[in-house]
């Protein structure tokens, strides 16, 4: 059992907002303090540092950040400068984790974006945020002149020796431009799609040059790692699963809340420690998505004692993703809560491929006919197999996305499905409830 972390272990201090976000504050909270010593150690040793400290991408997919980093070419081409693309634009349902950076500890990101560009030898950082974000862009914006007033952004950034720059865009509210390939597209001025992979950016990236896509948290906790240690990251929850990570915990429980933690800590002790517990008690809780919309649903039984981890949700049959943690209790209405999840994937599909374009639309409007009792028994089955024909179809994760939830409901809750069309037909129940 990993154990929960306390006070000390904690990255973002400032969390909550309870103190000054600004220059000032964040440098009494120890940040910019001395970047320089922690660029010092030269790029490569970053990147090995990195590595060693096991950090998984935050944004969802747990990609490695030190081996993502090590993708960029140590010489540059000319004409090819190299970019850290910054990715704000969380949209994911249920995850608010970037936006409380963003809010409140912004220079942890802008103190990150140096050095991460630095060992990736980046000319620039762009940070593309969420355009809803309207008060997080006011106080990114406002950042980047502290630091650019105080010298830790621009020319000789920080005293390192090292040219800098940092530019912040604002989306304009499409889901699909958090996908790395739209993002850069729409940075591009494009119409935000996504392109096929490979090339990865870090081969062809932002304006043809090589980039790395990383997320707001990835790169939020990178001055901490340095300076505390790789060892220290690493030491805390368990192999292949190391550090603290952001839990944005929603839906039924007394007391909704971001918190860091350690990976690894229980559903059942991360809830009770930070979330109040459920909402009518445990004998109340129905299902859980763990990680965000875009993985399964985990039945009560099964998430308890589950370890919140990228490889403890894989073996309930779901996933960490960005650790949005959405609790369901039995008030909920399982299927018309998936079905509106459906209605999400097909509005925001960009229609570029059409496993994805018709799918999720047909999806939605099966869902729809399931929840409100209408739909032939058979739909169930044949639902699930439009699933499979959508997953792995896709240029990119939305097509998956799309369609895992539906595949979690069938999976933990057909005898519900199949007890409204029954029951809405006036006939038996055909199978028992689970
Ligand atoms: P992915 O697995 O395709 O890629 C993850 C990262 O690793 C990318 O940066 C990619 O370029 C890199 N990568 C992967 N294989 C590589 C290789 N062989 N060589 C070089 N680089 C490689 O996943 P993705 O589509 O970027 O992300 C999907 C995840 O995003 C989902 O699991 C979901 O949880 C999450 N998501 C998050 C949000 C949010 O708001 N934060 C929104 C939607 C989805
Ligand atoms: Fe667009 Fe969907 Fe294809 Fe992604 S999977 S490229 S969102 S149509």
């Amino acid at each position: 059992m990993i154990a929960s972390i306390d006070d000390k272990d904690r990255i973002f201090t400032n969390i909550y907002g309870f103190q000054d976000w600004g220059v000032e504050g964040a440098m009494k909270r120890g940040d910019w303090d001395n970047t320089k010593d922690l660029m010092v150690r030269g790029q490569d040793q970053i990147i090995e540092d990195i590595k060693a400290s096991g950090l998984r991408g935050r944004g969802g997919a747990g990609f490695p950040t030190g081996m993502k980093w090590s993708f960029m070419p140590k010489e540059q081409k000319p004409g090819k400068p190299s970019f850290l693309l910054i990715n704000a634009d969380e949209s994911e349902p249920g995850s608010c984790k970037d936006r409380e950076i963003l809010r409140h500890d912004p220079h942890k990101l802008l103190e990150g974006a140096l050095i991460a560009g630095f060992a990736m030898r980046a000319r620039a950082a762009y940070i593309y945020i969420r355009g809803e974000f309207i008060r997080e862009a006011e106080n990114l914006f406002a950042a980047v002149e502290q630091a650019y007033a105080k010298g830790f952004l621009g020319k000789n950034a920080a005293g390192s020796g090292y040219d800098f720059d940092v530019f912040v865009h604002r989306g304009a509210g499409a889901y699909i431009c958090g996908e790395e390939t739209a993002q850069i597209e729409s940075l591009e001025g494009k119409k935000g799609q996504p392109r096929l992979k490979p090339p990865f950016p870090a081969g062809v990236g932002l304006y043809g040059c090589p980039t790395t896509v990383n997320n707001v948290e990835s790169i939020a906790v990178v001055p901490t790692i340095l300076r505390r240690g790789a060892a220290w990251f690493a030491g805390i929850g368990r192999e292949k699963n190391q550090g603290t990570k952001l839990f944005q915990i929603s839906g039924h429980v007394n007391t909704p809340t971001v918190v860091e933690e350690a990976m690894g800590i229980s559903f059942r002790e991360l809830i009770e420690k930070h979330a109040g517990g459920i909402r009518g008690g445990w004998d109340n809780l129905l299902a859980v998505i763990p990680g965000g919309s875009s993985v399964p649903l985990v039945p009560a039984a099964q998430i308890m004692d589950a370890p919140m981890d990228f490889d403890g949700l894989r073996d309930v049959g779901s996933g960490l993703g960005t650790a949005a943690v959405i609790v369901m209790d039995k008030s909920t209405d399982i299927v018309r809560a998936i079905s509106r999840i459906s209605y999400f994937y097909k509005h925001e599909s960009c229609g570029q491929c059409t496993p994805c374009r018709e799918g999720t639309g047909w999806m939605w409007r099966v869902m729809e006919r399931l929840r409100s009792g209408e739909a032939e028994m058979h739909e169930i089955d044949l639902l699930q197999q439009v699933t499979k024909q959508v997953e792995g179809h896709s240029i990119c994760a939305l097509g998956d996305a799309a369609a895992w939830p539906i595949q979690g409901l069938i999976k933990h809750f057909r005898p519900e499905i199949e007890r409204r069309i029954s029951e809405r037909r006036g006939e038996p129940l055909a199978v028992a409830a689970e």
